[in-house]
């Protein structure tokens, strides 16, 4: 499977830039992993945005799930012209009065809140999600590819915690958001930086695409940040091979 960079800013996008959003695609389909501003405009480049087998979006915050609204709007201008018809599954956090309200606001996805551990299957893969540690509940996934038994891991938003290594053990690529650079990172909070992702890839003896790209920075910082060519930085429209 390979997993395609459609946006890697965060919280914001750069000018003409995207925030989250990741297209996995296997031999049996396609699969969205968050859904951040900028990036609807950017699926029709790779695959029919009707065609996708589910979505799944790792938290409630803007930068990774705004542009649901007009993925909605899109899929109901296809259903009034006959062309689509059903439902998108979209796994999302397990709080039940999120999940209600984006049932009414987005009626072309179903809504699924995800259990912790609990397995899912679409597109050829098995889905593990499990929370992890940020603001508000954030939930990675693990996705293994049933035919070849190859595991990415999306972390979305977080900062160290047992959970992200317990995703990370059994892993053969992952991405995850970084943003923080040398003395931004101050232990508790949110988020990673890129010297905690670097150790994290030495510990699990892992490659990893480092993401959530903040516009205050260049790229050059995170390369010199992290160094080591296990770790990517992300670029917008480049694949990964998992
Ligand atoms: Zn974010
Ligand atoms: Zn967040």
């Amino acid at each position: 499977m390979e997993v395609i960079v459609l946006g890697c800013n965060g919280p914001y996008p750069a000018s003409y830039g995207a925030t989250a959003g990741y297209l996995v695609r296997t031999g049996e389909g396609f699969v969205m992993m968050d859904m951040g501003s900028g990036v609807f405009a950017r699926i029709g480049k790779l695959c029919k945005p009707e065609n996708i087998a589910a979505v799944t979006i790792s938290h409630l915050h803007f930068d990774h799930f705004s542009d649901m609204g007009v993925f909605n709007y899109y899929l109901e201008s296809l259903a009034k012209a006959g062309k689509f018809q059903g439902r998108i599954p979209c796994y999302v956090p397990p709080v039940a009065e999120d999940v209600a309200q984006l049932e009414r606001m987005y009626p072309y996805f179903r809504f699924v809140g995800v259990k912790e551990g609990g397995m899912y299957e679409f597109a050829g893969l098995q889905a593990e999600f499990s929370r992890l540690n940020h603001g508000v509940p954030n939930y990675g996934v693990r996705l293994t590819e049933k035919s070849s038994g190859r595991r990415l891991v999306y972390s979305g938003d977080t900062n160290e915690c047992p959970a992200l290594g317990r995703l990370l053990r059994e892993c053969d690529l992952w991405l995850g958001g970084a943003p923080l650079i040398g003395k931004e990172y101050k232990g508790a909070g949110g988020h990673l930086s890129a010297e905690k992702m670097k150790d994290l890839v030495i510990k699990y003896d892992l490659k990893a695409v480092l993401t959530h790209l903040w516009p205050v920075h260049t790229e050059r910082e995170y390369e010199d940040a992290v160094f080591d060519d296990r770790v990517q930085i992300a670029k917008a429209f480049k694949s990964y091979q998992v």
